[in-house]
């Protein structure tokens, strides 16, 4: 519904709701496809770029990795029948990602990459509270602790999926969907706790951020001199900083909490499905039969 990098991609993938009715009402509606960027009457709509054209020093993860969200608009697009995977089918869009393992492996590759992300938030807190000369009070050793079990338990659950994989019934070596499950409605919520952590530990420092122009500017004399930290230089403590900036602060990092929450869709309706898909019997029936125990 919202295409990140679609304007820089080729392809586009529509893929199906999973929420239809399977009645016929639905039918038109269940269609999945791809089809290239450029096809005649396919539109995109941009939100302005967080890639401001600046310096690595000064936006160090907005020049890099601004992903664009953008629109999609279908204007009496032509989609080739040999491009359409499913059509008219709501009870197989319906199970389209579950039947084929299509969710499993794609969560295995997002759980990969929320874990790659955790070890960089846990690199850059801890050079930030070593910068400052911070780590030795115990509220900032909690924080810190909070996103060291957080990293665990991210590794436990991928681990955990691999461990456990099988093989599928098309002879794909599949993941365990249940660690994999409890990662991705797990993240959500978790990453919101990091930018904030670092903007509580970052604190002035956060605003205190002269740009590499002024670094190498007039201003180096003021910068090498009130800047500098307890371990580091004015320079590099600049460096530092608008690095936890642009994780916690600027236009990029807000967009990448918003990115975080809703990557799989909401997460209020994604806990809704995991209850309702969870096996729960089990657990109801040892309670059941503790409770009747003579
Ligand atoms: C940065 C970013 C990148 C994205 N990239 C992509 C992408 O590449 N491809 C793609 O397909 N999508 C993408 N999305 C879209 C994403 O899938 C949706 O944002 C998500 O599914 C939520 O839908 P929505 O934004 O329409 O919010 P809504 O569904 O309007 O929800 C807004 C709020 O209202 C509540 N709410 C609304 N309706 C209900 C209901 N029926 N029951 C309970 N609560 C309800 C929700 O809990 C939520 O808090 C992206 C979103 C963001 C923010």
């Amino acid at each position: 519904m919202l295409a990140t990098i679609g304007p820089t991609a080729d392809e586009l993938l529509v893929f199906p709701s999973t929420v239809l009715r399977g009645t016929p009402e639905d039918a038109p509606y269940s269609f999945a496809f791809a089809i290239p960027c450029d096809a005649p009457g396919l539109r995109f709509v941009c939100r302005e770029s967080f890639d401001y054209g600046g310096s690595h020093f000064d936006h160090p993860l907005s020049t890099r990795f601004e992903e664009m969200d953008a629109v999609v608009i279908f204007d009496k697009v032509h989609v080739p029948y040999e491009r359409v995977f499913m059509l008219g089918h709501p009870e197989l869009c319906n199970t389209f990602y579950s039947d084929t393992g299509a969710v499993v492996h794609m969560s295995h590759q997002v759980v990969t990459r929320t874990t790659a992300k955790t070890e960089f938030v846990l690199g850059l807190v801890s050079a930030l509270t070593e910068a400052i000369g911070i780590e030795k009070f115990s509220h900032v050793q909690e924080n810190v602790a909070e996103i060291i079990v957080a990293l665990e338990i991210l590794r436990g659950l991928l681990r955990a999926s691999e461990a456990d994989a099988t093989v599928n019934a098309y002879g794909v070596l599949t993941p365990k969907w249940e660690p994999l499950n409890a990662a991705r409605n797990y993240y959500p919520k978790l990453y919101q706790r990091f930018p904030e952590i670092i903007r509580k530990l970052g604190a002035s420092g956060l605003m205190s951020l002269p740009t590499e122009a002024d670094v190498s500017g007039p201003a180096s004399a003021d910068i090498a001199q009130y800047l500098q930290s307890a371990t580091l230089d004015g320079a590099e403590r600049v460096r530092l900083f608008r690095l936890a900036w642009d994780l916690a602060v600027s236009a990029f990092g807000g967009r990448q909490a918003l990115y975080e929450y809703y990557f799989f869709g909401d997460p209020v309706r994604m806990a809704g499905a995991l209850v309702s898909g969870y096996d729960r019997q089990p657990y109801v029936d040892r309670v059941q039969e503790f409770l009747h125990r003579g």
